[in-house]
């Protein structure tokens, strides 16, 4: 019989839950299929069902209730007795990952653990996607029905990756500052957290925050043996290798005499920020996580910490804001982004209903 060790191990987080009810009307799941074991409090009554040995790990029901958790945690924000759910979940699943999986699992868990763990597999696992994004046949089969729905939209998903999408704040390509040579003089030190996907698929993002930072004073540093910061492995269960991929980037960045670690991605900020918890029972390590996660800024809350400097042009433009999960409610940096795009002279802004669900 499986048992649940993870889960044990977090078993008074599931205790502070007082069955309030508060956060069943913030998640997405119960209010999309109106299910209270789709319900934050009906998973934590779950996974408490699972802990004291009343509901089998193996059953089908558990594993699918668990499975449509989107780890949003707009449950923690709402939460009167600070029930740390994402952790409870990543336990639960971290316990779910060592049982029987299905093959789709079991390859995606070969590909977080023999992939997603080293820069240079990555690196030619996206190399078919990147040659396919800039390929004009690509985007004539995205607009037409032959592929399957999911095909289709993983292929529209791929081109709005593309560097090639018009974006109308996109400088002309002369006016773009090379990192290596605007890093002299500068008076602030920081390093950028450039991702897994992110590195591979959008270069052209994390090419816009150093230049934003540098234009800001800042001398960016992006530590080529940086590694994911271990968020996808954690969400899947696969909490021992999450935990690997935090001690290479505490050793890759302690190496860097920055102020800042900044990060563009609000998942992989989320994690960062969570080191100190992830490797809180690790003597080597415990401490040197919290010094590294003390240092992690998403790049809306540094800009404002430092001063935005907002360029002189107006921009004329008519936006929105969708807050990310991880940024709004694991982060909770809910403030920053509507600051810096308030700071932008020529912007509209148009509040976006329910963005932080
Ligand atoms: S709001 Fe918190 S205490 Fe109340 S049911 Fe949800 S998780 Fe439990
Ligand atoms: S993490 Fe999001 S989807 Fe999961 S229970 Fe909490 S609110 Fe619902």
């Amino acid at each position: 019989m499986m048992v649940a060790h993870a889960l044990a191990h977090e078993a008074e987080k599931l205790l502070a839950c007082i069955h309030c009810g508060l956060c069943v009307s913030a998640c997405p799941t119960y209010l999309q299929l109106g299910d209270e074991n789709d319900s934050p409090r009906g998973r934590l009554y779950l996974m408490r069902a699972v802990a004291e040995g009343r509901l089998p790990m193996t059953s089908k029901a558990l594993a699918r209730h668990i499975d449509l958790c989107l780890g949003c945690r707009a449950c923690e924000t709402v939460c009167p007795s600070g029930v740390r759910y994402g952790r409870v979940l990543e336990a639960m699943r971290a316990d779910l990952a060592r049982g029987r999986l299905t093959l789709g699992q079991r390859s995606a868990r070969f590909l977080l653990n023999h992939i997603f763990t080293s820069p240079t597999r990555l690196r030619w696992f996206f190399a078919p996607a990147r040659w396919l994004r800039r390929r004009a046949f690509a985007r004539r089969l995205a607009e037409r029905k032959l592929l399957p729905a999911r095909l289709k939209l993983a292929l529209e998903l791929l081109l709005a990756t593309s560097p090639e999408v018009d974006s109308p704040l996109a400088p002309p390509r002369q006016q773009q500052t090379s990192p290596s040579a605007s890093t002299r003089g500068q008076e602030r030190r920081v390093a950028v957290f450039a991702g897994c996907v992110a590195r591979e698929l959008f270069e052209w993002t994390n090419r816009a925050t150093k230049e934003v930072l540098m234009a800001h004073g800042c001398a960016v540093e992006d530590p080529p043996d940086q590694v994911c910061c271990g968020a996808l492995h954690a969400h899947a269960g696969e909490i021992e290798t999450a935990r690997a991929l935090a001690r290479r980037n505490i050793r890759v960045f302690e190496r860097c005499a920055a102020e800042a670690l900044v990060v563009n991605v609000a998942g992989c900020g989320a994690m960062l920020k969570e080191y100190g918890e992830l490797l809180a029972d690790d003597p080597e390590y415990a401490e040197r996580a919290r010094a590294f996660a003390a240092r992690v800024r998403d790049i809306s809350e540094y800009l404002i910490e430092i001063g935005l400097r907002p360029g002189s042009r107006p921009v004329r433009l008519t936006v929105t804001y969708d807050a990310p999960c991880h940024l709004h409610h694991a982060q909770r940096v809910t403030t920053a982004p509507l600051e810096l795009i308030r700071r932008i002279p020529g912007v509209t802004f148009v509040p976006l209903v329910e963005s932080e669900m």
